[in-house]
C-alpha cells in the first residue's frame, strides 16, 4: 500500500497504520490515534482510522466550490467517468477481496456481493448516462397549457442540486454501499463526501484512494472521511443532501438533526427491516416452489453471515407445511461450514466484529423467549477459528408456532445468520403477519400459480419496497431475494426508513431539484 495514504501511530511497542482522509483536495491524517479495525476471525488489529481535528466546514466548502466542475459537464461525460472508475476498480479487484477477507471476515462469494455488486452498479449508471446524452438538465414530463391555446404554459425541469451529497454508510457493504449512492450522485453532477462505517472503512478508503490516484474525477468531486461522524451533519447547508444507511436508532438521530429538521437538507434513510419469505398456500410439500423457498432461505441466512439489510428474517408457510419446511431448511443448514474464510472448505465466514457478535447473541436470547430452536447454530464446529476469539457463529433457525402471540419476532432485526419460521392459517393471515414488520425492504413469494402469486404480490406492495416473485419458470434466472439490483428500487416504507435508492434513472431524482418553469410557449 502506498505510504502517502497512511500515517503511523505508536501504541506502546506496536506501530499501526492510520488511514488518511481525503478532504479539501488533499490526503490528511486525523489529529489523534483513532479507532482500530480488526480481523474478525483472528482478532488482530489491521489499521486505524481517525477524523479528529479535520476542518470539516472548509472541506465541505471546497467540495461544493470545486465540485462545480462536475456540474458543468454533461450526463454523457460524467457517465464516461463512471465507466473509467468501473474499469479501474475491476483491475484492482483482487486487492479489494483481500481487504474484505481480512476486515469483514467474508468468504470470496460474499466479498463478491459487495465488490462486484459495486462495480456492476457503477457500470449500470455509466450505461444509463448514454441514454441521457449531452445534456446538463432533465425534463420532467411534458409541457402543460396554462392559458387558452397554450399561449402560456408550464413544464418541469430537474437540475443538479448545487450542494454536496454526504453519504453515510453501514458496515456491511463498504464497497457497494459507497457506490450505489455515489454513482447516481456523480452522474447527476453532485460532489460526494463519503463517511464509511468505522468497522470496515478500509475497503471504502482504498477504493476512493485508487479513484483519486487515477485522476478520473475533478478535484473535490469525491472525498472520504474515515472515523467519527462528529461534526459532519453540522456542516451541511440547505442545498446539500444526506444519504444514510444504518440502524433505525442512528437514523432517528440523523432525522432530528437541525440540518434536516430546520435547514431542510434533503435526507434519504435506509434503515433496518424484518423481511419475509412466503410460500403461497396450496403448494405441494417437497414440490418445486417448496424447494425454491428452502434454498433461498438457506442462502439468505448464510450469505455475509446474514449481515444484509435485505436478508430473510421471517419465513411464512402454510401450517400444514411447517414441519416439512423446518426439516428441509435445518437439513441444509447443518451442512454449512463455518470458520476462517481463508480455508476453501468454509462456506460462511464471520460477523464483522465482537460488538456485532455480542449483539446477535443478545438478540437471539430475546427471540428465544418467544420461539423454539429448530436448528442450533451452536452445533457447528468452527474451521480454523478459535471460538474464544473468532466472531463466527453457525446459522440458527427458530420456530414461532403461534406467531400471532409473538411480538419481538416481528420487531427485532437480528443482523446475523438467524431467521424464524412461522405457520399461517390462510392467505389473509400470511399477509397480516408480513405487515407486522411495519414496512420492509423486501418480501419474496414462492408458488407456481400465477393468480395467487400476483394477488399476494400486489397486496404486499404498499408495505414493501420490493416484492420478489419466484415461480419454477424463473428458478434459474431470478436474481435472488436479497440481491439489490441497480435497475430496481431499493428502500422500504415505515421502519425500513421510508427511503428510495437506485431504481435506474429514478435514483437521479434525489440529487436533482425539480422546478416548474412557466412562460410563453
Ligand atoms: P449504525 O451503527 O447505525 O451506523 C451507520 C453509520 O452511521 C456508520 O457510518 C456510523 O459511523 C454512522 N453514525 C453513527 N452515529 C452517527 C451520528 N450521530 N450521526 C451521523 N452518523 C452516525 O449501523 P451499522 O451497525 O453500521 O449497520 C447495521 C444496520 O444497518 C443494520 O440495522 C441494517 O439493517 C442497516 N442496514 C440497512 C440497509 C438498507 O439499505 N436499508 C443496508 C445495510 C444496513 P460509525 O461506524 O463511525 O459509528
Amino acid at each position: 500500500m502506498a505510504p502517502d495514504f497512511l500515517a503511523s501511530v505508536c501504541l506502546g511497542a506496536m506501530v499501526t497504520e492510520v488511514l488518511q482522509n481525503y478532504l479539501g483536495g488533499r490526503w490528511i491524517a486525523g489529529a489523534g490515534s483513532g479507532a482500530a479495525l480488526y480481523d474478525p476471525v483472528r482478532g488482530t488489529e489491521l489499521v486505524r482510522v481517525d477524523s479528529s481535528g479535520l476542518d470539516i466546514a472548509a472541506g465541505f466548502n471546497f467540495a461544493r466550490k470545486e465540485g462545480a466542475e462536475l456540474r458543468s459537464l454533461t450526463y454523457r461525460q460524467r457517465g464516461e467517468m463512471l465507466s473509467a472508475i468501473a474499469r479501474m476498480l475491476q483491475g484492482r479487484r483482487e486487492i479489494y477481496f483481500e481487504i474484505a477477507q481480512a476486515n469483514s471476515g467474508t468468504v470470496s462469494n460474499d466479498s463478491a456481493v459487495d465488490i462486484d455488486g459495486a462495480i456492476y452498479t457503477i457500470s449500470t449508471y455509466a450505461k444509463l448516462a448514454e441514454t441521457l446524452g449531452d445534456r446538463q438538465f432533465l425534463f420532467d414530463g411534458e409541457a402543460t397549457p396554462l392559458a387558452k391555446e397554450a399561449a402560456f404554459q408550464g413544464r418541469h425541469v430537474l437540475v443538479p442540486t448545487r450542494g454536496l451529497a454526504l453519504l453515510i454508510n453501514a458496515f456491511n457493504f463498504p464497497a457497494w454501499g459507497l457506490w450505489e449512492k455515489a454513482a447516481p450522485a456523480l452522474l447527476s453532477g453532485v460532489p460526494v463526501v463519503v463517511k464509511p462505517a468505522t468497522a470496515t472503512a478500509w475497503l471504502a478508503q482504498a477504493m476512493v484512494r485508487d479513484v483519486v490516484a487515477a485522476g478520473i474525477l475533478p478535484v473535490g468531486a469525491l472525498s472520504v472521511i474515515c472515523g467519527s461522524s462528529a461534526g459532519l451533519l453540522d456542516a451541511l447547508e440547505p442545498f446539500d443532501l444526506v444519504s444514510f444507511t444504518g440502524s433505525a436508532e442512528t437514523a432517528s438521530t440523523v432525522r432530528s438533526h437541525p440540518a434536516i429538521a430546520r435547514r431542510s437538507v434533503r435526507a434519504n434513510i435506509e434503515a433496518d427491516s424484518v423481511n419475509s419469505a412466503i410460500l403461497v398456500d396450496g403448494e405441494a410439500g417437497g414440490g418445486p416452489a417448496f424447494d425454491l423457498l428452502v434454498r433461498e432461505v438457506v442462502r439468505e441466512m448464510t450469505v455475509k453471515s446474514g449481515q444484509k439489510c435485505t436478508a430473510i428474517r421471517r419465513i411464512l408457510v402454510p401450517a400444514s407445511q411447517y414441519d416439512a419446511v423446518a426439516d428441509a431448511i435445518s437439513s441444509r443448514l447443518s451442512k454449512v461450514t463455518v470458520g476462517d474464510p481463508r480455508n476453501n472448505r468454509v462456506r460462511m465466514g464471520a460477523l464483522v466484529n465482537r460488538a456485532q457478535y455480542v449483539a446477535v447473541q443478545e438478540g437471539l436470547a430475546q427471540l428465544r423467549k418467544e420461539t423454539k430452536i429448530l436448528h442450533d447454530g451452536a452445533s457447528h464446529d468452527l474451521i480454523d477459528a478459535d471460538p474464544a476469539v473468532a466472531c463466527c457463529l453457525g446459522p440458527t433457525l427458530l420456530g414461532a408456532p403461534d406467531p400471532d402471540r409473538s411480538e419481538i419476532v416481528h420487531d427485532i432485526e437480528i443482523f446475523g445468520p438467524v431467521a424464524t419460521l412461522m405457520p399461517y392459517r390462510d392467505e389473509a393471515h400470511a399477509l397480516a403477519l408480513a405487515r407486522r414488520g411495519q414496512g420492509s425492504l423486501v418480501a419474496s413469494v414462492y408458488g407456481s400459480g400465477a393468480a395467487a402469486l400476483s394477488r399476494v404480490a400486489l397486496e404486499l406492495a404498499d408495505s414493501h419496497g420490493r416484492v420478489h416473485v419466484v415461480s419454477p419458470e424463473v428458478a434459474d434466472v431470478q436474481t435472488g431475494h436479497g440481491n439489490v439490483m441497480p435497475q430496481s428500487l431499493h428502500g422500504g416504507p415505515g421502519r425500513a426508513g421510508g427511503g428510495e435508492e437506485l431504481g435506474g434513472a429514478r435514483a437521479l431524482n434525489f440529487s436533482h431539484r425539480r422546478a416548474a418553469y412557466r412562460g410563453r410557449r
